[in-house]
């Protein structure tokens, strides 16, 4: 006789999750958040379930743990071994290295981000650039964490706030945007038929030479100023922001600090206007700043408050002494990287989660508002707001579940237990990881 099969219903490529504390603005409501594998996208509930009457493949009790969007990093050199910055013998290696990260940088809860490229010879971003541009446009959610497009930052910056940037290789742009154009290559800074240009953000010091009559053709070209590094009087970063900057790059660090008589670049958080104060980001790594300071920037302007990693290629290597670019290296303890024989710290080593279990420890932030600084403000202001860091029906379906948890010593932890890219489910904290790495 034979076996009776059992007519099988055609997959939707839809998941339903049920059960989670969700984050809807500055609240963390429990309600159904219904995602397709199929277009990539978050689903109208409502429409889902009671017009079309759509089947979920997959339904997932998230037990009251917390749905967020992915999260979004604007500050990121590197991780788990590969810097954006160091170039092969062959390029084939590197566009290895960036998939190889891409997909161990998604299991960390960052779902984008804009690799970035601390001042450099002018040959080192046209050899990288064309790797580091905005990478969903296959939509594919197994290559991992998506590049919303390159961060360029300097070499126009100041030479007396350079951090760990080598002196050797930063200029003036005396011929204006042009001297961007040549730096980074032009077509690097150009938006194509299909696609925005590689670079989307470019921090530099507005009282380098040039430098702020290129603002405007940065601007023009959807790509982000950002004022950074620099010697910036209060009056010549407010002119910048009339010019067209929009962020402010790791605020306090390497940058003329605060001063009663002049602000600096920090007294642009004090305007009047709303619309007149940038975003900025923070490194709340517990090295780069005092949790006072982090407060202080927060409550001058949380709708700006953006945090960042600024992570180097130590962030998931064990401590030791490592090789940077330009001759230099720099030495790894626990989260602090300082630059060999100057003690200079250089960059972080943490991650953006720890990041933002740093940030809600130290202040009253409620964790729709932490949240928020990793996800929707980032977004915002990048101008993708729409499709980016947000939970509303249309958006890209790149999602975590969190736990997040209050320890008796005050300390407060996030942890990424569920990472969704384009609504497959892509790492499963509980099983292990999904992506191939
Ligand atoms: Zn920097």
């Amino acid at each position: 006789m034979p076996m009776a099969v059992s007519p099988e219903r055609p997959r939707s490529g839809i998941t339903k999750l049920t059960g989670g504390r969700v984050v809807r603005g500055s609240e963390l409501v429990e309600e159904d958040v219904w995602i397709s594998s199929v277009t990539g996208k978050i689903l109208n509930s409502q429409e889902v379930f009671y017009e079309h009457h759509v089947v979920a493949d997959d339904i997932v009790d998230l037990q009251g743990k917390i749905l967020c969007p992915g999260f979004i990093d604007v500050q990121f050199n590197g991780g788990f071994g590969f810097d954006f910055s160091t170039i092969p013998q062959d390029m084939a290696t590197y566009r290895k290295g960036v998939g190889r990260l891409n997909r161990q940088l998604v299991r960390t809860g960052v779902t984008s981000y804009l690799p970035t490229i601390p001042s450099q010879l002018p040959e080192v971003y046209h050899n990288a650039l064309p790797f580091l541009g905005p990478s969903g446009k296959e939509r594919n959610p197994w290559e991992g964490s998506e590049s919303l497009g390159a961060h360029c930052e300097g070499p126009f910056i100041s030479p007396t706030k350079n951090g760990i940037h080598s002196l050797a290789v930063l200029q003036a742009a005396g011929n204006g945007f042009q001297d961007f154009e040549a730096c980074y290559g032009a077509e690097n800074l150009r938006a194509s038929d299909t696609s925005p240009p590689a670079v989307s953000m470019i921090t530099a010091a507005p009282e380098v030479a040039g430098v702020f009559e290129a603002i405007k053709e940065t601007t023009r070209r959807g790509i982000k100023f950002s004022i950074g590094h620099t010697e910036s009087t209060f009056e010549e970063a407010t002119d910048a922001i009339h010019a067209g900057a929009t962020m402010i790059t790791h605020l306090f660090n390497a940058m003329r600090p605060l001063h009663h008589r002049n602000p600096g670049v920090f007294g642009t958080l004090g305007e009047a206007e709303a619309k007149e104060r940038p975003y900025f980001g923070i490194i709340s790594d517990g090295i780069h700043l005092h949790p006072t300071t982090v407060k202080i920037a927060w409550n001058a302007h949380p709708d700006g408050f953006i945090l960042v990693t600024d992570a180097m290629k130590t962030v998931g290597l064990p401590d030791g002494v490592y090789d940077w670019t330009n001759g230099d290296r720099f030495v790894k303890k626990g989260p602090l990287l300082t630059r060999e024989g100057t003690g200079t710290i250089a960059g972080s080593s943490a991650t953006l989660i720890e990041c933002a279990s740093n940030f809600w420890t130290w202040s009253h932030a409620t964790i729709p508002e932490v949240l928020r600084s990793v996800t929707s403000t980032p977004a915002e202001m990048l101008g993708i707001a729409e499709r980016k860091g947000t939970l509303n029906p249309n958006a890209d379906a790149d999602l975590l579940v969190l736990d997040a948890q209050e320890l008796a010593n005050g300390r407060r932890n996030f942890t990424v237990h569920q990472v969704y890219k384009f609504g497959s489910l892509v790492y499963d904290g509980s099983e292990g990881v999904k992506a191939d790495v």
